[in-house]
């Protein structure tokens, strides 16, 4: 169970703020390249151990002893809400009539509120459930196999909005506020995207001024797409604050606030529609001379943006929870089509083109599925746990599987899937809405951290270790006798780190797990581990300073670093329902899931590691850059000018 406590917490493991310039040359940046990669560097939560995520890039695979199983008390509290939710879902909820109107009725959102579901999370003693980030994720799943809109007002509300920030980092008298109101049902929302500022936070224009008196701030600005802000009584705003001098340098304070939108001068400037999702309460909010006090900042002043991306650590489980329910519901539609529909003397599940997308889908909803409910597990362990490259793994890898998988799902059912809900039922046709399910899931890659942001991320987390160690020497910034001292340093660690790289893997013991298939998938992942850990120093002493800006090496290096992920969660979720005989498939199905699942794996390994080797990514490179500089013309041209 998620305990919230009393007082402000911080982080178990003290959260150390590192120097940027220390660790990184940023010399030949650009001025806005500079101020985002401070700003994002200065948020940044160090914390002392690592992730099991981070060491599979060190070459460190620290296995667990076993997939963590709920208690069967949590599951219980989880089982008895999921039973409710499900029976609204049934009963309360048209999917398509909230597709087609654009708008949630009341009456749901009121019977959802009725539950809990606005306050899952939130601890009883604030008037929520209590519930774990386990079972949360677990009514993720089955909101994303019902209804995009309602997933995403109830995901936008508690796993960005104001109730996740306020658990991790709100003071005893902001808890005692405003936890009981949103956990009753008033909607909350989180804003920061601005039309100038999207994945760069340091390009933000709202700020807010301190009163005279310092009692409080002056908010001013304008917030782009801000969900559920249309609906929300009460929002996170981050916003500028005047900059304060560190090391005699100005220094970027960004700062959240929780803004109440009765308040005078919050206002919806727009409500945004979009190509689905159309009854996301999603708008322009914007803010004249709000007076915000004090007492509404979270954490601290300049401490906006660490709100912002740590809330996001955990929040972004919820998205993955949501696609692999999405997932489900494909595969399920897709099982039963390709098994009844018949063209050329055959079940279409019997052509193999077709049967291979049906293996492929299994296959990643199980791994998506395995690796989510991984890591929410060790939240439920330690809701300071840093499962930041876990979850943001789970959130670009289920966001982009989950999106194939839709993509096949609507293969399969030809131009059925093309067609709308609405039209099949009209003609007398099961009214199956994959055409809006595709609609829906193709945000998934773009929001709460797009893909590429989450690539960048994940190799930044990546290289940490390396940075610590070495980031120093490669550093023209710094004095010559500091680089020197730390070259000595580096020269020491790596002369003991990169052999143990390449030595057998003699001692590694997969420690609780018995079936000799998922033994062998396991090795692979540990010696692969090593492989990982020294292509990514070679990339290192290759590119030096400039392997930052290798945006396309460094994604195939996290793309490995995931697989192996999924490969781990794969494995161990498996052995432990294989032992259990739990699972609703029988024992040897499971197999045959992960052992699909994990050959496949190894596949696009081994092809990433080509990749690695061998790529034409400088050609494409130049060539993108010919085509913004105007040439190719024609192929902009709908005409062709060739003729
Ligand atoms: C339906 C919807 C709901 C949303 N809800 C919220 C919300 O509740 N609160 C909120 O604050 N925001 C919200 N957003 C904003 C959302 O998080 C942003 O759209 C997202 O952060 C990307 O910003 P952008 O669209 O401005 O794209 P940009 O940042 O302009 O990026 C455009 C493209 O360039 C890529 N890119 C950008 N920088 C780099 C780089 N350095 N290297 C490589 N590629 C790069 C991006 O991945 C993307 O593909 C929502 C957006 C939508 C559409």
């Amino acid at each position: 169970m998620i305990d919230t406590q009393p007082t402000r917490e911080e982080p178990k493991a003290k959260p150390q703020i590192e120097d940027a310039d220390s660790l990184i040359d940023t010399s030949k940046m650009s001025n806005g390249q500079r101020a985002a990669l401070e700003l994002t560097e200065a948020a940044r939560e160090v914390t002392q151990k690592s992730s099991f995520a981070s060491g599979l890039f060190m070459g460190a695979f620290d296995l667990p002893e076993s997939f963590p199983t709920q208690t069967s008390e949590d599951r219980d509290q989880g089982d008895a809400f999921l039973q409710k939710l499900e029976m609204v879902l049934r009963d309360c909820v048209d999917p398509d009539e909230i597709d087609r109107t654009g708008e949630i009725p009341q009456p749901v959102i009121d019977e959802l509120s009725n539950l809990g579901a606005f306050g899952i999370k939130i601890s009883p003693q604030y008037g929520g459930l209590g519930l774990s980030q386990t079972n949360y994720c677990r009514a993720a799943i089955l909101l994303g196999s019902h209804c995009g809109n309602l997933t995403a007002l109830i995901s936008a509300h508690q796993s960005i909005g104001v109730p996740q920030p306020l658990i991790l980092f709100g003071t005893e008298a902001q808890k005692r506020k405003y936890l009981p109101r949103v956990a009753h049902g008033e909607i909350s929302a989180f804003a920061l995207t601005e039309l100038g500022a999207g994945s760069d936070p340091a390009t933000m224009k709202t700020h807010a001024e301190p009163t005279p008196d310092g009692e409080a701030f002056i908010l001013n600005g304008e917030k782009l797409w801000c969900t559920n802000g249309t609906k929300a009584g009460v929002i996170v705003v981050m916003a500028k604050t005047p900059a304060k001098m560190v090391n005699g340098k100005p220094k970027e304070q960004i700062t959240a606030f929780i803004v109440e939108t009765d308040w005078p001068g919050v206002e919806v400037a727009h409500r945004c529609r979009f190509m689905g999702l159309k009854a996301l309460y999603n708008g322009v909010m914007r803010f004249t001379n709000v007076r915000v006090p004090r007492e509404n900042i979270m954490l601290a002043e300049g401490k906006g943006l660490r709100v912002a991306l740590t809330t996001l650590n955990t929040g972004r489980l919820t998205l993955p929870a949501a696609c692999v329910g999405l997932a489900k519901r494909c595969l399920e539609i897709t099982r039963k089509w390709a098994g009844e529909r018949v063209q050329w003397g055959a079940a279409i599940g019997k052509h193999s083109a077709i049967a291979d997308k049906i293996a492929r889908m299994a296959a990643n909803t199980f791994a998506m599925e395995s690796m989510t409910l991984l890591a929410a597990s060790a939240v439920d362990r330690d809701k300071h746990a840093d499962v930041r490259l876990e979850a943001a793994m789970c959130k670009m890898w289920g966001s982009e599987r989950s999106w194939e998988i839709v993509n096949d799902a609507m293969q399969i059912r030809g131009g059925r899937g093309y067609e709308t809900a609405a039209s099949l039922e009209a003609r007398g046709e099961e009214p199956i809405p994959l055409e809006r399910f595709l609609r829906d899931s193709r945000i998934n890659t773009i929001f709460e951290g797009s893909s590429e942001i989450m690539r960048l991320f994940i190799a930044r987390e990546a290289l940490d270790p390396h940075l610590k160690v070495s980031g120093a020497v490669l550093n023209s910034k710094l004095p010559v006798s500091q680089r020197l001292q730390a070259a000595m340093k580096a020269a020491l660690f790596y002369a003991r780190w990169y052999p143990k790289q390449s030595l057998p893997l003699e001692r590694f013991q997969v420690r609780g797990v018995r079936n000799p298939a998922l033994r062998k998938h396991l090795r692979y992942a540990a010696r692969t581990s090593r492989r990982l850990a020294r292509a990514l120093f070679h990339a290192m002493l290759r590119h030096g300073p400039k392997l930052e800006r290798e945006q396309i090496l460094l994604g195939r290096f996290v793309d490995i670093g995931t697989e192996l992920f999924a490969i781990t969660a794969t494995c161990l979720r498996a052995e432990t329902l294989m032992r259990a005989g739990s699972s609703n498939s029988a024992p040897t199905d499971v197999q045959s899931l992960v052992d699909y699942f994990c050959r496949s794996a190894r596949l696009r390994i081994e092809e990433t590691f080509r990749g690695v080797r061998q790529n034409n990514d400088r050609v494409g490179y130049r060539l993108a850059q010919q085509v913004l500089a105007g040439k190719h013309a024609a192929m902009t041209e709908s005409e062709s000018s060739h003729d």
